[in-house]
């Protein structure tokens, strides 16, 4: 009986990985020309590692172009690698079906990839401390606009001290989080742990949060004590010696692929029109109903984002929250748009100096 190209796909080495017949369709052309598959598990100084049918191979990025730190290659990209060269080289990232991407927090406004083909974006938040509630919607925006599914885990229930209280806060949650599953999740007494692991078993999963949010706890809770051990694997690099990698994208021992991204104090908006969109469906929805199609919710008559506010329905954060990341949002999206206009400027502008310069040259020779 011939075997069916799902389980060919299953059979894989990079199965664990997340391998797959979509993968193996774009990856073809590659493998014709003797190169490698494999996925991005750690970048660092445009080096990656990455994990391949024949074990770690650690790859130079020629594709790196400083120009578009978008293309930059990232953890979870799967690329094709030219494993027998010297350098050995990730010629090609293969399309991203998804992306996180933020904003970096510098004056050039650029986009960062945090991590690449990821199914779900999971954001933890601690119940130690006092919810921030537009930090999350913060987070939910960019991991709507991912293209993964978002998931709330909120982290340390323990410390709550009673269970109504803990249901409130959840409440809180899930009315920030329209569309998104909110999970309670207490590391120390194992309450929730398998229903997370359940949902991270199945793709890639990528932890956000800030620091203190609890993502090493949970991590540990998903691989187990020896999450040290797993990540400080010692292997062998192009010129044969052992050096000790850090990895930041994981297989885990219950199925599915864990990428933990360093915690990050403030994630930017970067483009995130839609999913910010999507974070706010309640009022967008509401929107339709105003009596003007380009309603701004402000003082206009028949307006039905600020007749739900009157009767209790819509919480008026909710609505403040919502103007201020869409004007944020404008902003980094104005300011790309300037950065991108000056640099074509400066290109042309240079262009047209070396025009100039070549012209007067040859005028410079006919004399
Ligand atoms: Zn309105």
């Amino acid at each position: 009986m011939p075997l069916s190209s799902a389980s060919a796909a299953s059979a894989h080495p990079l199965a664990a990985y997340g391998w797959d017949d979509g993968w193996a369709r774009e990856f073809a052309p590659y493998g014709e020309r003797g190169l490698l598959p494999g996925r991005v598990v750690r970048v660092d100084r445009g080096q990656c590692d990455v994990v391949t049918p024949v074990g770690l191979v650690r790859a130079d990025t020629e594709f790196v172009t400083p120009r578009d730190p978008m293309r930059v290659v990232c953890t979870g990209d799967w690329v094709a690698v030219d494993a027998d060269g010297d350098p050995r080289y990730a010629r090609r990232v293969l399309e991203r079906r998804t992306a996180l991407v933020r904003s970096t927090s510098s004056e050039r406004s650029e986009g960062q990839v945090l991590a690449a083909n990821v199914d779900h974006a999971v954001i933890c938040v601690s119940l130690a401390v006092e919810l921030d509630l537009g930090r999350i919607e913060r987070f939910l925006a960019l991991a709507w606009e991912s293209g993964g599914q978002p998931l709330v885990v909120l982290t340390k229930a323990d410390l709550v001290p009673d269970v109504t209280t803990l249901s409130h806060l959840v409440q809180d949650v899930e009315t920030t989080a329209p569309g998104v599953q909110v999970l309670p999740v207490s590391s120390t007494a194992g309450e929730g742990v398998d229903v997370f692991r359940a949902i991270v078993s199945g793709g890639t999963s990528v932890l956000l949060g800030i620091s203190g949010a609890g993502k090493s706890t949970l991590t540990n809770a998903l691989i187990g004590e020896h999450v040290m051990d797993v990540r400080a694997t010692r292997d062998v690099d192009g010129k044969g010696r052992h050096t000790t990698t850090t990895r930041n994208l994981l297989v885990l021992p219950g199925g599915g692929v864990l990428i933990d991204t360093p915690g990050v104090r403030g994630v930017g908006l970067w483009d995130a029109e839609a999913g910010v969109g999507q974070v706010f469906s309640e009022i967008e929805e509401l929107a339709e109903h105003c009596r003007f199609h380009d309603c701004a919710h402000g003082a206009e008559p028949g307006c039905a984002v600020l007749a739900a506010i009157e009767e209790g329905t819509l919480p008026e954060r909710r609505l403040d929250s919502y103007r201020k990341l869409v004007r944020e949002n404008r902003r980094i999206v104005a300011k790309t748009d300037a950065r991108l206009r000056a640099e074509m400027l400066r290109d042309w502008k240079l262009k047209g100096a070396q025009g100039k310069a070549a012209m007067a040259a040859k005028r410079g020779n006919l004399r």
